[in-house]
């Protein structure tokens, strides 16, 4: 018998985890275990022709690193497994993931709908730069999808929303949400950040494109940055891949490297960060000292039944607010010996970050009011650490109230 006669040799065989190691990987004539890293921007070719085929599509091989790199496809090709997806692009960052995404899919006279609790660079270009380009924006409550259906016009071409919500934790239905701008001849799309490709498929709910910031658990080291965008072949190899080619957000090969071999550790760090914030989110949730608690797989969340069905698990954010008021949530985080204060998050460390006076602090006392963030929310991203010492440092930093 040999390897090609096991059905396992067959990648279409393989479970999701097995799928993480080893989907994508192409081999130079080295045969090199781990995947090379493809750090060059250009490609040769034999001769002229053959240079000529390539450009003229006839010949699919490499052109230039903006447009595909073998690397870099790799690790697009792996998302893409994991994902459930027929394709996927990568980009430089999160941001550039959302830009292209939306760029890709309205023009001047369009108008966008959104869910207005969006992660700081998504409102930005939502709320500030659509509109300077001639697409007009509405931004809703997401919490209840009758809200986008009534902020639904003619020339609506596009959704979008992310849920978790960034810092707040509520859900967005996606099905429902799927429903309404299918209905209205618009595409979905999905910031699946927090949520995390290991447990919600806005694909399988009906979302048209997913976006990932590949910097969060996806690379999940504080490393690099990077970006991920995922639907059918139509949508990526057409209107996306276009963009990217033509404009140049583009991933470099070695951050592509990165968050590849991230890929491979990403389902393990995800279920064990998971577990820690599910007993954290318990341990706060009876703390004297927390007034709320946001966890979207704790029974005190107000869209738990809604989280139960569309998450498999609550993911590694928390939220929860510190009885009294902005000193109550300073002191409660400078007292933490464990857990660094800092805005990144799905990072192996745990990070705590105070939205009202850092990621969200461009907003006026209203919106932060309407978007649920008080001066005593803090939000905590729990890492790889022993969930007792998690525990035991948000003990001692509550104490310090
Ligand atoms: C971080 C983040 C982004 C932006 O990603 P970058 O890699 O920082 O550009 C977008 N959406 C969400 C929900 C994020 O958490």
């Amino acid at each position: 018998m040999s390897r090609q006669n096991n059905p396992l040799s067959d990648a279409k065989n393989h479970s999701v985890q097995t799928k993480m190691v080893h989907s994508g990987t192409t081999r130079s004539q080295f045969g090199e275990t781990s995947e090379a890293i493809y750090m060059n921007s250009g490609f040769t070719y034999a001769d002229s022709a053959a240079a000529q085929a390539r450009f003229e599509g006839k010949d699919p091989g490499h052109i230039y690193s903006r447009f595909t790199n073998p690397g870099v496809d790799m690790f697009q090709d792996r998302m893409a497994a994991l994902e459930g997806a027929q394709a996927a692009r990568a980009t430089a960052t999160g941001m550039a993931a959302v830009t292209t995404a939306l760029m890709s899919q309205v023009r001047a006279g369009d108008h966008v709908v959104a869910s207005r609790a969006l992660f700081g660079g998504c409102r930005y270009v939502v709320e500030d730069y659509l509109p300077r380009w001639g697409v007009a924006s509405t931004l809703v409550d997401g919490r209840d999808p009758e809200n986008f259906s009534k902020a639904m016009r003619p020339n609506t071409k596009l959704v979008f929303l992310e849920t978790p919500t960034n810092p707040t934790l509520e859900l967005v239905d996606i099905r429902a949400v799927a429903d309404i701008a299918h209905a209205h001849g618009s595409v979905l799309v999905v910031d699946n950040v927090f949520a995390t490709p290991i447990w919600q498929k806005p694909l399988e709910l009906g979302a048209d494109l997913v976006v990932y910031s590949a910097t969060k658990h996806i690379d999940g080291q504080g490393r690099a940055l990077g970006g991920v965008i995922l639907g059918s072949k139509k949508l990526i190899e057409g209107d996306v891949h276009t963009i990217i080619r033509q404009t140049g957000p583009s991933i470099s090969p070695f951050n592509a490297w990165i968050m590849l071999k991230g890929l491979e550790t990403l389902d393990l760090r995800v279920r064990k960060m998971s577990e820690n914030a599910a007993k954290i989110a318990d341990f706060l949730a009876e703390h004297s000292k927390v007034a709320t608690l946001f966890y979207p797989h704790h029974q005190s969340h107000p869209q738990y039944d809604l989280g139960k069905q569309q998450m498999n698990a609550g993911s590694n954010l928390v939220a929860f607010e510190v009885k009294g008021n902005k000193q109550a949530a300073f002191e409660c985080a400078d007292g933490l010996g464990i857990i660094l204060i800092s805005n990144n998050l799905g990072d192996a460390k745990s990070i705590i970050s105070h939205p009202a006076t850092t990621t969200h602090q461009r907003f006026d006392e209203a919106t932060l009011e309407e978007l649920g963030i008080k001066q005593n929310l803090l939000r905590l991203s729990v890492g790889l650490e022993d969930v007792d010492d998690l525990i035991g440092d948000l003990a001692f930093g509550l104490d310090q109230v």
